[in-house]
């Protein structure tokens, strides 16, 4: 088998190694290709792609998009977009801002509930990447307000709790023709966050069928075997094709490792296939 990993972070938005470091550790452990999907941005795409041509991995142009939706947790993957279109440039320095507008807010708010933190501690822990939630929970960590990474969603930081700050997120049709207009391939991740019952699903994944989605992530390091054969039976059912990877950070509390679950390289090869 050759194996491959279609959706990881690196620094760049909130993963622990660096693009280059991340595609060390995926030649240290024999990957043919690896996408970098950070959040809302494509900025450590071309670090990735040199050390991939060094290293011997194919890197696919990645980028994972936050969509509007409840209850629970939707993610739109773009895979082998094109880096300089225009048209994603744009909508994705339009979802970078929003971010930078809203990392203070979250500040506020925690100074306001007696929480001692600045912007400057959360910055310096993003090492330059983008800012995001991970980073304010690594500071608590570090400062001992709380015990536990999941602590730190729980009391401050995940819906309902005092630091909660909704983010600018676009629509699933959105996000879907930002991919398309790059000529890349859109792929739900991880539907099990979504949190939804499997006959809802099913009539989610009609819609968003009718809106042109691409692909499913049937291999996530979320999803158990029941997932798994669900997602690909859905798969089937609505014409839609597979994806999988880690959706590895790095994050020292989460047993994730690039490369697991185990994808085989035939399926970015029918991802990629017109
Ligand atoms: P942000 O994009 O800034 O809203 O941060 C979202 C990231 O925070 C996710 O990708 C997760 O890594 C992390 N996260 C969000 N909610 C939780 C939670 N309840 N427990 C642990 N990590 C979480
Ligand atoms: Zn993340
Ligand atoms: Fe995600
Ligand atoms: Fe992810």
């Amino acid at each position: 088998m050759k194996k491959i990993d279609l959706h990881t972070h690196s620094t760049r938005s909130d993963g622990l190694l660096t693009p280059t470091q991340l595609l060390e550790r995926a030649a240290g452990r024999g990957l043919r290709a690896l996408a970098l999907t950070d959040h809302d941005t494509v900025a450590g795409v071309e670090e990735a792609m040199r050390a991939g041509q060094r290293l011997g991995v194919r890197v696919v142009p990645g980028v994972e998009i936050s969509v509007d939706f409840e209850p629970g947790t939707f993610h739109m993957l773009g895979l082998g977009i094109d880096l300089s279109n225009p048209a994603l440039k744009e909508r994705l320095e339009f979802l970078q801002q929003a971010r930078r507008d809203r990392n203070p807010l979250i500040v506020k708010k925690l100074r306001e509930a007696s929480v001692p933190i600045t912007l400057e501690e959360v910055e310096a822990e993003a090492k330059g990447g983008q800012v995001g939630r991970p980073h304010f929970a690594a500071v608590l960590l570090r400062k001992k307000v709380v015990a536990t990474w999941e602590e730190a969603f729980d009391k401050w930081l995940g819906k309902g709790a005092p630091g909660y700050m909704d983010k600018v997120r676009v629509s699933a049709a959105d996000a879907i023709g930002m991919i398309h207009q790059a000529g890349g391939v859109a792929v739900l991740a991880h539907p099990v966050q979504l949190r939804l019952q499997d006959d809802a699903l099913a009539g989610f994944l009609d819609d968003m069928a009718s809106k042109k989605l691409d692909g499913i992530e049937v291999y996530h390091s979320d999803h158990g075997p029941r997932e798994e054969a669900f997602y690909l039976e859905l798969a089937r059912r609505h014409g839609l094709k597979i994806s999988g990877g880690s959706d590895y950070h790095g994050f020292a509390n989460k047993p994730v490792e690039v490369g697991v679950p185990e994808v085989d390289e035939s399926v970015l090869e029918n991802l990629l296939k017109p």
